[in-house]
């Protein structure tokens, strides 16, 4: 299958300014407002190549905007592969020695293993606990619509709408390889009040990733309470007042690859409505892998197609 190749629009931002921060853990800086209210957690470089995220934070800083009520944390998370960043191998530093958004459960944060990103998601675990709201900021390999993913908790798809953009929220249970962030411990139980949300704010190097992670890093911030509207606005970017019909997407199904070899039968890029049931999707060692109902929604088509790791994900229109 031929690979688009996505100019790489976007310039990373300097994050040497906020190395030292204000927490004793480098690229994390809280600003307290003395005020009571929620602890609100953004984070960016969750992979490392992402770097809209980086942009939306570094405006943040730059506008100087600080916490109405409560506290708001700002964090760099995987700086050791951002730091390898090369224009002419974008897709190279998503991570260092294995992926920081499958790691977060307890297990394997208390275990004995050991990686570059183990040791940093062990640093940040602290904020991640005493976060109240967490925005994930990442962005995605194909040029699709930007995706909010909200898990499968009324509270968090509630949250989704409040911040209100962008169009599509996903809700899904995530992958086989591991724990994301955004699901981690009581941002996925049923009975706790913390609520997670990830945007995946467009393809990784179009300057439009880092509009929409902007916009909404803004309007998230706004829906829980960290900013006013006028704080907001002059950084808010053409997506800031977009008012869009929001559309939830329930992902059913991770095709997890089984297999050594796994190829699709398209060019999928994302959000293809697949029909009838039945249609073919891929072959996994040869197996073919068909759409299980009609109306099916491709989710993310993975470039990295290997055992064990999710392939794509499948969903449909709820709402
Ligand atoms: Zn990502």
């Amino acid at each position: 299958m031929a690979e688009p190749n996505y100019a790489v629009e976007l310039i990373p931002p300097d994050i040497e300014p906020y190395r030292a921060g204000n927490t004793g853990v480098e690229y994390v800086t809280t600003f307290d407002s003395g005020r009571s209210g929620p602890h609100v957690l953004v984070t960016a470089l969750t992979h490392g190549n992402e770097i809209c995220g980086a942009i939306a934070l570094d405006r943040l800083f730059r506008a100087g905007l600080r916490p109405r009520q409560g506290r708001l944390t700002l964090a760099f998370d995987n700086v050791a592969a951002y730091r390898r960043f090369d224009r002419r191998y974008p897709v190279a530093s998503r991570f260092v020695d294995e992926d920081f958004n499958r790691l977060w459960d307890e297990a394997t944060l208390d275990g004995p293993r050991q990686s570059v990103e183990l040791t940093r998601a062990r640093t940040l675990r602290p904020f991640v606990d005493a976060a109240d709201f967490l925005l994930d900021i990442h962005s995605m390999q194909y040029a699709t619509a930007p995706l909010m993913l909200a898990g499968t908790l009324d509270r968090s798809v509630a949250l989704a709408r409040r911040v209100g953009i962008p169009e599509l929220i996903m809700c899904d249970v995530g992958h086989a390889a591991g724990k994301r962030m955004r699901d981690y411990g009581a941002f996925a139980d049923p009975a706790a009040a913390k609520t997670a949300l990830l945007i995946e704010a467009g393809q990784h190097w179009q300057n439009r990733a880092a509009e929409v992670a902007t916009g909404v890093m803004l309007r998230f911030l706004l829906a829980v309470g960290t900013l006013s509207r006028d704080d907001a606005a002059p950084i808010g970017g053409p997506e800031f007042d977009a008012n869009p019909q929001q559309r939830v997407i329930e992902v059913t199904e991770a095709v997890t690859i089984a297999g050594d070899h796994f190829e699709f039968a398209g060019e999928f890029r994302g959000l293809e409505v697949l029909n009838p049931k039945g249609t073919l999707i891929g072959r996994d060692d040869g197996r073919e892998v068909r759409t299980p109902y009609d109306e099916c929604v491709l989710i993310m088509p993975s470039r990295r197609l290997a055992k064990g790791h999710t392939a794509v994900r499948l969903g449909r229109f709820v709402a």
